[in-house]
């Protein structure tokens, strides 16, 4: 098949960013879309991406890239928002209820990303979004989870979201997607390279300040809780150095450089 793949926004801080909860959903849908793309072509698949990184109309020139091609498929990456942080679960947009082989497709999509702990939203009918409306082929806005939510940003993992899309796409995703592509890291301080780790650390390097655990990946989000030098916490998914992890049933992010792996 050939599929248009749109990181759903611009990038973070420019007119027509995602929305921020308690992670960002720009930052969150270029992940998810690199690993979508990634193992598409891996599984042989083409792959025409659609991403906008800065415009004041990013969805019309979106649409426009999405057109100039004959595509079987446009998909749009996105994560929900709400003010109400009970809200959960994976939803898809399809333009038309009667397009029969569209529903399929992305009933598929929501059951194997059900399949990861979301709660299944469902397929949903919308005749005025524009990525669903304007583009030729097929089309879906896949809303991964939501961002403003605590269970959701916990099962937030780019790489395992990107297999469950493609697999609802696309039947079987031959390729493991931890073997996929180089896992970057856009921090410098220390260097733990991006993934699921699922692992026991120690906290180092605090000494009797202790370890704040944040409600987001950045110092200036709030402190939930804190953690003494030498406890054992396990932690979870890394980006940029900043690891979830739970504690008392509670999501927060600690820093890398104050734990070591054990
Ligand atoms: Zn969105």
């Amino acid at each position: 098949m050939k599929i248009g793949s749109n990181a759903g926004h611009t990038l973070p801080g420019t007119t027509g960013c995602g929305a921020v909860g308690l992670i960002n959903e720009s930052v969150c849908t270029r992940q998810i879309a690199k690993y979508f793309n990634e193992l598409l072509r891996a599984n042989n698949h083409s792959v025409i991406d659609c991403t906008i990184d800065k415009s004041t109309n990013y969805l019309k020139e979106a649409v426009t890239i999405a057109n100039r091609q004959n595509l079987d498929y446009s998909i749009s990456h996105h994560l929900n928002c709400s003010d109400d942080i009970s809200a959960n679960g994976v939803e898809v947009w399809i333009y038309d209820f009667n397009d029969r082989a569209t529903v399929a497709a992305a009933n598929r999509v929501c059951n194997e990303l059900s399949q990861l702990g979301l709660r299944n939203r469902g397929v949903k009918e919308n005749k005025k979004f524009a990525w669903v409306k304007n583009t030729k082929s097929k089309a879906m806005i896949i809303e991964y989870l939501f961002c403003s939510n605590a269970k959701d940003v916990g099962l937030y993992n780019p790489q395992r979201l990107a297999e469950a899309s493609c697999k609802g796409l696309i039947g079987q995703v031959k390729v493991n997607p931890g073997s996929v592509g180089p896992s970057e890291n856009n921090d410098s301080r220390c260097s733990y390279k991006n993934g699921e780790y699922n692992r026991q650390a120690r906290v180092v390097n605090v000494g009797s300040k202790g370890l704040n655990i944040r409600q987001a990946r950045n110092t200036s989000s709030e402190v939930i809780g804190k953690l003494v030098q030498g406890s054992v916490i396990k932690v979870d998914y890394c980006i940029d150095n900043w690891f979830s992890v739970w504690e008392n049933g509670k999501l927060g992010f600690v820093y890398g450089e104050y734990v070591q792996l054990i």
